[in-house]
């Protein structure tokens, strides 16, 4: 985890160490979130979700696949509600 390291306890935040970890955060999901279809909904994985032993990041497709299924469902799941929702308020219930 000393690749991870971004201050200590006695000294507190090193701000050059914290301002490198959001760069290559964003420079390693820029090429794909920026394009993306459900980036207003995802807004990009956890850093620590593609975080690597070695202090890097490496992208991976498995966060965009369960986020991609759970909008799906979360869809799926509010049309059927706002259909029920209707017959309710038309009284066919
Ligand atoms: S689904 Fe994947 S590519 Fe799209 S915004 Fe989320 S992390 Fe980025």
């Amino acid at each position: 985890m000393e690749a991870w390291r971004i201050g200590t306890i006695e000294d507190g935040p090193d701000y050059g160490r914290c301002k490198k970890f959001w760069r290559d955060y964003r420079a390693c999901v820029a090429v794909k979130c920026e394009s993306c279809w459900l980036w207003a909904q995802c807004k990009g994985p956890c850093p620590w979700e593609i975080a690597q032993a070695d202090g890097s990041f490496k992208f991976s497709d498995r966060h965009c696949e369960q986020m991609e299924k759970h909008i799906k469902k979360a869809v799926a799941f509010y049309t059927r509600l706002k259909a029920e929702e209707r017959k309710v308020r038309m009284g066919s219930k």
